[in-house]
C-alpha cells in the first residue's frame, strides 16, 4: 500500500467513524422520539378512557365533557404543541393527530374540542414568534393548561372564514371588539378566545387579523343555545362577544397568511383525525357484532359481514389520506411559499372534503353491518351517536363552500405524468 492509498483509507476510516457516531446520535434521538410518542399516546389513552366513561352522558345532556378535559389538563395535554423553551413539549402534527384520533374513538365532542384548541395553539405558536405578548401567553397556557376556543363564524356569514364583519376599534394602544358570534364551541368553559376580526373600521372584510383574548378581557352575552343533532358536547352556543385588550394581543402576521399556512391545514388535519376516531369506533362495534353473529351460527359469516369489510376498507383509505397529508404538511412547514401554493392549498382543502365523506361512509357501513342493533339507540352495538357526530363533518365549513372556492384551481392542474406526482 502506498502512502497516498494509506492516507485515503485513514480519511475513509474517519468518515466511517463519524458516520457511525452520527447514526448513533440519530438512533438515540429516534429512540427518544419513539419514547416520547409512546408516552404521549399512553397519556391520551388515559384521557380517552375517562372520555369513554362519560360520552353517553355528554351526548344525552348536551353538556361540556368536563371530566375528559380535566383529565387532559391533568395529563398536561393542552400545551404539548408549544415549543419546549416556552414550557411545552414541541409535539409535531402527527403526534397531535394521534391524540385527536384516540379521543375521537372515545368521545367525538372531546376530540373536536381538543382539535379546535390545538388549531389555535398552532396559529399562536407559528405566527406569534416575534411577539412578546404571545410568547408569554403560550407560557401561561402551558403552566395553567389554558383551554382556547375559536371564533370565526359571525352573523349570517356561515363558514366564510376569510371575511369578517366586526372590526377592531383602536384607542391608542387599547383595542376593543364586538362581534355577533354565531357559534363559539365551549365558549363558556374556555379560558380564552382566539378570534378573527376586520383590521380596522375602514378595512375591507377580507383584511383580517387574529386576536387572542383571555377570559378576563371579554364578556359573552348568550344569543342562541346548542341543541344539535350530534357533537352535542361541543356546546357551540352563539354569543355577543365584547372584548377589550392591548394591541399587542393582535398577532403580528395578517390573517390571510395565518389561514393559509396554519389555520386551514391544521384544522383540516386535526378535524379529520377526530372524524377518523369516530369512524374507527363505529367499525369496531361492527366488528364485534359480526364476530358474535358468526360465533352464534357456527362460524358462518352473516350476510352483513360485507358491510364490515367495506367499513374496514374505507377506514384504511381514511387513515392513509390523513397520514399522507400530515407528512406533506410536515415537509412543507418550513417553507411559506410551498404552504401558500395552489397545489398545497387545494390538497389540504380536499383533505377535509374527502375525509368527511369517507368518515360518514365508514360509519354508515358500520351501521349497516349491525342492522337493527346498530340503528337502535340502546344496546352495545348502537351506532346512533357515532352517526350523528360524524354527520357534522361535511357541514363544519360546508364541503359545498370549499369545493366552490377551489373550483378555479381545478382548471389549472394538469394530469400528472406518474402516480407518485
Ligand atoms: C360541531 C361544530 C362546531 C363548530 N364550532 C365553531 C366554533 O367554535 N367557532 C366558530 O366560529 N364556528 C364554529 N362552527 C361553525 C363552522 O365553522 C361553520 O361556520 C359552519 O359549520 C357553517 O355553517 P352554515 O352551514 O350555516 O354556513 P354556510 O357556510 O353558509 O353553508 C350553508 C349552506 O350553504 C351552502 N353553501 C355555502 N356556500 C356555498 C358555495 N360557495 N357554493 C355552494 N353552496 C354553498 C352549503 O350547501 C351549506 O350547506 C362549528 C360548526 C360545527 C358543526
Amino acid at each position: 500500500m502506498n502512502a497516498r492509498t494509506a492516507a485515503v483509507l485513514e480519511v475513509d476510516k474517519d468518515v466511517q467513524t463519524a458516520r457511525k457516531a452520527a447514526r448513533g446520535i440519530l438512533a438515540a434521538a429516534g429512540n427518544l422520539h419513539d419514547a416520547s410518542r409512546a408516552d404521549l399516546i399512553a397519556r391520551a389513552e388515559k384521557v380517552a378512557a375517562i372520555a369513554t366513561a362519560h360520552a353517553v352522558a355528554v351526548d344525552r345532556d348536551s353538556r361540556f365533557p368536563e371530566e375528559a378535559i380535566a383529565a387532559a389538563r391533568a395529563e398536561r395535554l393542552l400545551g404539548i404543541a408549544v415549543p419546549r423553551e416556552l414550557g411545552g413539549e414541541g409535539a409535531g402534527i402527527s403526534e397531535i393527530i394521534d391524540v385527536c384520533y384516540a379521543l375521537g374513538r372515545a368521545c367525538a365532542s372531546t376530540a373536536m374540542i381538543y382539535a379546535m384548541h390545538q388549531t389555535k395553539v398552532a396559529c399562536l405558536t407559528r405566527h406569534g414568534r416575534s411577539s412578546a405578548w404571545h410568547q408569554l401567553f403560550l407560557r401561561r397556557l402551558c403552566n395553567e393548561q389554558l383551554l382556547l376556543a375559536s371564533s370565526t363564524t359571525e352573523g349570517q356569514g356561515g363558514g366564510d372564514v376569510r371575511n369578517s364583519a366586526a372590526a377592531i376599534e383602536r384607542d391608542g394602544a387599547r383595542i376593543t371588539l364586538e362581534r355577533q358570534a354565531t357559534v363559539i364551541s365551549y365558549g363558556k368553559a374556555a379560558d380564552g378566545i382566539v378570534t378573527t376580526a376586520r383590521r380596522s373600521a375602514d378595512a375591507a372584510s377580507s383584511d383580517q387579523v387574529l386576536v387572542a383574548f383571555l377570559k378576563q378581557d371579554y364578556t359573552l352575552e348568550p344569543l342562541s343555545g346548542w341543541d344539535a343533532f350530534g357533537m352535542r358536547g361541543t356546546c357551540s352556543e352563539g354569543f355577543k362577544l365584547a372584548a377589550s385588550g392591548s394591541s399587542d394581543q393582535i398577532l403580528p402576521v395578517s390573517y390571510d397568511k395565518i389561514h393559509a399556512q396554519t389555520m386551514m391545514p391544521v384544522a383540516h388535519l386535526l378535524w379529520s383525525a377526530a372524524w377518523a376516531g369516530i369512524a374507527t369506533a363505529a367499525a369496531e362495534r361492527a366488528r364485534v357484532f359480526v364476530r358474535k353473529a358468526a360465533q352464534r351460527s357456527g362460524g358462518a359469516m352473516p350476510p352483513a359481514a360485507a358491510h364490515l369489510t367495506r367499513a374496514n376498507a374505507t377506514l384504511r383509505t381514511l387513515r392513509s389520506l390523513i397520514a399522507t397529508a400530515a407528512q406533506r404538511f410536515d415537509a412543507a412547514s418550513a417553507d411559506a411559499a410551498v404552504l401558500e401554493s395552489i397545489d398545497f392549498q387545494t390538497g389540504m382543502n380536499m383533505l377535509k372534503v374527502n375525509a368527511s365523506e369517507i368518515a360518514v361512509a365508514t360509519v354508515m357501513s358500520a351501521m349497516q353491518a349491525c342492522g337493527l342493533a346498530g340503528y337502535r339507540n340502546d344496546g352495545e352495538f348502537s351506532i346512533g351517536r357515532h352517526l350523528r357526530d360524524v354527520l357534522s363533518s361535511p357541514i363544519m365549513i360546508s364541503n359545498d363552500r370549499i369545493l366552490a372556492n377551489i373550483s378555479a384551481a381545478s382548471l389549472l392542474s394538469s394530469a400528472p405524468k406518474s402516480l407518485s406526482e
